[in-house]
């Protein structure tokens, strides 16, 4: 058998608390964070160390069994769930948990896929350097999950997404060979880029056991205000105001609805939203400077005075404390935990030009409320990014689960297909997993479907890595 001659070579190369094969240790790995998908599995494994991921990766190809890399399942695609068939392992990363270096003169750090990402902002911190990736999953994502899947989050306005920070990679391929890719280079023309290959290929192309990261100077400051916006155009146009006066210093721009906080505080009633009675959008916006806080509240006055004048705020709150701008934060950070409480709603996770932010809004309502007239629609999102998760929840008193059971296809391709209309993305920055596997070729275009295609069956021929996410398993 199989699966019993790899579960020998597994036990052989790892200690027994490195392998997990009774199904209570198993199941936290074996769910995903939005109880979305359950799987099952042959074995949990732990890796310590690279060199065991290699021969992981090269027991599992002599014994055809295909694994699925696990960092902090914090996913919201369903990427790092096994299948039902109990026959993959997962392959979790969370003991490789290592800072290798940190680089004064090169600004960059390294560390291994399992680090948890707020753990790698806290070393830069001590160093006094910033690592910009942020998003509301920091204190348990790991950044191998966060390369794996490109992730955004709150910074990419100004610093870019996963991608964008990463210099370097060292990764376990399909065969069980390390690519030693750990490089801490601006530049380097060298032919195809397979960093950015496996950078946001959610574990189907390689298994990335560490990275070099970019790091750059701690702002000495940063200011956070809550502004209220009349509509998508004023809160667009004030978008484009915080882009001309404050420029690179403006470092977060999000953007909430009535609707989304009003959930939040039925969730969290502690969570009340300073600007009074809910205003039709709510704006946190960041500034982050590097001169003196003074310096920064000075220009966030002078743009609000100006916003407020020109009608596209009718109201705003400067934190007067890092404690106030945190429950700013936490504010916008807690519709997601709000929506999870409420029950499953059906998430859209996309990106739409912003210039053509409003009439996707408006003609993608009327349409879903034409279609279920009682619906809630729960929109909020990185508007500097023009990333919207436009989310649908069932109409009050209706079971959550029945609603989307029945209503799910029709709900996404009537999303999906405006996003096409207006010239966007299914997929802004959670990535595709199995959630959105089917969706892919439609949107993303045959052409270019084929060409990943291609590239899954010459990095990976015997399809061992993650099957079944991104792309469908092919039939042979
Ligand atoms: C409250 C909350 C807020 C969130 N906010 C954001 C946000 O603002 N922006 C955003 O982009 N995402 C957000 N997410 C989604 C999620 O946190 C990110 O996708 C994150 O990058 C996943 O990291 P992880 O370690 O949990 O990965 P996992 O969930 O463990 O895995 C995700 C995918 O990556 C693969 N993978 C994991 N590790 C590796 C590895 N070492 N090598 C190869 N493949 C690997 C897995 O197989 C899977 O396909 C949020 C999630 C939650 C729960």
């Amino acid at each position: 058998m199989n699966s019993s001659a790899a579960l020998n070579a597994f036990k052989a190369l790892l200690t027994p608390a490195q392998i997990l094969s009774v199904p209570e240790d198993m199941a936290p790995f074996l769910c995903d964070w939005r109880k979305r998908y359950f799987g099952k599995a042959l074995a949990v494994l732990l890796p310590s160390n690279t060199a065991e991921v290699a021969q992981i990766v090269r027991i599992c190809a002599e014994f055809h069994i295909s694994l699925v890399p696990q960092g902090g399942n914090t996913g919201l695609c369903g990427g790092a769930t096994p299948d039902q068939s109990g026959s993959q392992v997962v392959l979790s990363l969370k003991r490789m948990n290592h800072i290798r270096a940190l680089d004064l003169d090169n600004q960059t750090i390294t560390v291994e896929a399992g680090c948890i990402l707020q753990s790698i902002q806290d070393a830069a911190a001590e160093q006094g350097l910033l690592f910009p990736l942020s998003l509301g999953a920091e204190g348990s994502c790991c950044i191998g999950g966060n390369l794996a899947t490109n992730a955004g989050g709150t910074n990419v306005l100004r610093y870019g997404n996963a991608r964008d920070l990463c210099l370097g990679l060292e990764v376990v391929t399909a065969n069980g060979e390390i690519w030693h890719g750990l490089r801490g280079l601006r530049k380097d023309n060298t032919g195809y880029d397979l960093r950015d290959l496996f950078i946001g290929s959610e574990g189907t192309l390689g298994i990335i056991s560490a990275a070099v990261l970019k790091l750059y100077p701690m702002p000495v400051c940063q200011w956070t205000s809550l502004v209220a916006t009349p509509s998508i155009p004023a809160t667009i146009q004030l978008l484009n105001l915080f882009k001309q006066k404050a420029t690179s210093l403006l470092t977060g721009f999000e953007m909430m609805t009535a609707e989304s906080l009003a959930l939040t505080e039925k969730q969290f009633p502690q969570m009340r939203n300073p600007l009074g009675e809910n205003p039709p959008f709510t704006v946190l916006i960041e500034l982050s400077d590097h001169e003196s806080e003074a310096h920064a509240r000075n220009l966030v006055e002078a743009i609000l005075a100006e916003a407020l004048e020109l009608g596209i705020a009718t109201n705003a709150v400067i934190a007067n404390s890092i404690a106030q701008a945190n429950t700013f934060w936490q504010m916008r950070e807690h519709i997601t935990l709000a929506q999870a409480q409420e029950g499953a709603n059906l998430k859209h996770d996309i990106t739409i030009p912003l210039s053509a932010f409003e009439n996707f809004i408006t003609a993608t309502d009327q349409v879903l409320r034409e279609k279920y007239p009682q619906v809630r629609i729960i929109n909020f999102g990185h508007l500097g990014d023009g990333n919207l998760h436009y989310n649908v929840a069932a109409p009050t008193g209706v079971d959550s689960t029945i609603f989307n059971a029945a209503n799910e296809a029709l709900v996404h391709d009537i999303i999906y297909s405006m996003v096409e209309k207006f010239g966007g993305s299914i997929s802004a920055e959670h990535g595709i997993g199995q959630l959105k596997m089917r969706d892919l070729r439609a949107h993303k275009g045959a052409i270019a479907h084929d060409l990943m295609q291609m590239i899954k069956t010459a990095l990976d021929p015997h399809n061992i890595l993650n099957p079944n996410k991104v792309l469908p398993a092919k039939v042979n």
